[in-house]
């Protein structure tokens, strides 16, 4: 099947790499000529475990290639699957949609009849519709449809070869057979298939990580609770997550969640419900959201209680600073937010981390950097452990408790294994849980 895939960021770099690689010859287009030229030359714009493989090897197959031109994208294929970035408005908390206007725009003048346009970007509930409104209008018989990416940074390839589900709004049976053929080797394996109207689909979307935030920052407010109580927050998410009908996962207490899409997109869902009128049905997610940035501010405070009260003179080792481990990202970083706050009020910092150095430095450049967690906790005073690398679990704490000057550790992501620290001598300490609990 013949498709293009419109917009080649981070969505779209892997998806048009994975649908040529099940066998599609795809166009990838990008207004970006720098990013096109890499592209074609085999390099992506994003670090993704299989991806440099799929591009060199279906670029040399012949099945994918880049372009700039939305007219050679027209002509190429009847299936486009939209890919273009939805940023935070400047004013406001809305999505930004001139990008994927302007992709829509520029194709929509040379599209032939019988063409689908597949938006795969995160979008205000209603966008389908008005897009559709506007192919009926300058087209001849282009329609919409929209299909949600759900992929997390990270392991982005597999999430799009191998997904939990994939859900498509459309308003033909035409539609829906021509998305059953884009995955139909996914669907041939048994990937969850749901068809549904446009604004359904696009709120699935939302819905799902608006859920994913308030179970993070559920647990996250039992942690303050736990505190208050002297409780273990730990173990009550171990407990509670037990439970079948609730899950462990995403119940993990800690520093909360960041990054540049996950709230970003659910405060433009609860800035478009209240633009639909349904506000209050959505208030809650308001309280999610400041649930998860007051565990940056909890953090510090635990931090500069254990620094003595005061972080002046004091040498705090920071572990990550990427938003999630297996990312080079820093954009709301959770972590670099702490380790911006620490420096700020007087602490000398030393970041460590596998792979956002780079981008950290760029960010917070007057923060100090060290490629190595030894470097990093080098006579240190604290050891804050903020971002969850398998790297930091592998760490021999008693090789490191000889570098630092005080074995103090504050495990912000209570993924350590506390009881091997403490038995080489550290003294551990996390949100939620009693001192040295
Ligand atoms: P991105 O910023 O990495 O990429 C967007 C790309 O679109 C850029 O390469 C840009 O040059 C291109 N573009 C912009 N205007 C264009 C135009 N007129 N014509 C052609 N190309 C144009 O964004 P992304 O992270 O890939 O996200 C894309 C969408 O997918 C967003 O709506 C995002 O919310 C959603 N999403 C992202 C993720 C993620 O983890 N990155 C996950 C799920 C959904």
């Amino acid at each position: 099947m013949r498709m293009t895939v419109i917009g080649t960021g981070y969505v779209g770099a892997v998806h048009a790499a994975c649908m040529a690689d099940i066998g599609h010859q795809v166009l990838g287009v990008d207004s970006d000529t720098r990013r096109i030229a890499s592209l074609s030359a085999g390099r992506s714009p994003v670090r993704e475990a299989g991806l440099d493989e799929l591009l060199a090897k279906n670029l040399a197959s012949g099945r994918l290639r880049f372009s700039t031109s939305l007219a050679e994208a027209a002509s190429f294929a009847r299936t486009h699957i939209m890919c273009a970035g939805t940023p935070r408005r400047p004013d406001s908390d809305f999505a930004d949609l001139r990008y994927v206007d302007m992709a829509v725009d520029g194709l929509a003048r040379h599209l032939r009849p019988g063409s689908l346009v597949v938006g795969r970007s995160t979008v205000p509930v209603g966008t389908a519709a008005r897009i559709g409104r506007h192919l009926a209008a300058v087209t001849r018989g282009a329609e919409v449809a929209w299909n949600p990416e759900f992929l997390r940074q990270g392991s982005a390839v597999e999430d799009t070869m191998r997904p939990e589900r994939i859900v498509v709004g459309v308003t033909s049976a035409h539609a829906e057979t021509v998305l059953r053929a884009v995955y139909a080797p996914m669907l041939r394996a048994g990937v969850p298939f749901f068809s549904t109207d446009p604004a359904t689909a696009e709120l699935v979307k939302v819905a799902a990580n608006s859920f994913l935030a308030t179970k993070i920052s559920f647990i996250n407010a039992m942690a303050e609770v736990c505190d208050a109580a002297g409780a273990d927050v730990a173990v009550l998410a171990r407990a509670v997550g037990a439970d079948s009908r609730i899950g462990a996962t995403y119940l993990e207490p800690g520093l909360g969640f960041g990054g540049s899409s996950f709230p970003r997109d659910f405060r433009a869902f609860a800035a478009r419900a209240e633009e639909l009128g349904a506000g209050e049905a959505v208030a809650f997610l308001h309280e999610v959201d400041r649930i998860n940035t007051r565990q940056r501010r909890r953090t510090v405070t635990l931090a500069r209680r254990l620094a003595g009260g005061s972080f002046a003179g004091r040498r705090i080792a920071v572990l990550g600073a990427s938003f999630k481990p297996g990312s080079d990202d820093v954009r709301d970083s959770p972590a670099l937010a702490v380790a911006a706050a620490v420096r700020q009020q007087g602490a000398t910092v030393r970041v460590h981390d596998p792979r956002a150095l780079d981008n950290a430095r760029a960010a917070l450049p007057d923060l100090g950097y060290a490629h190595d967690v030894t470097t990093a906790c080098e006579n240190a005073d604290l050891v804050l452990h903020l971002t969850p690398w398998p790297e930091y679990r592998a760490i021999e704490p008693g090789a490191l408790a000889a570098v630092v000057r005080t074995p103090l550790l504050l495990d912000a992501r209570n993924s350590l294994d506390a009881r091997r620290w403490r038995a080489a001598g550290w003294s551990l300490h996390a949100l939620g849980r009693p001192i040295g609990g």
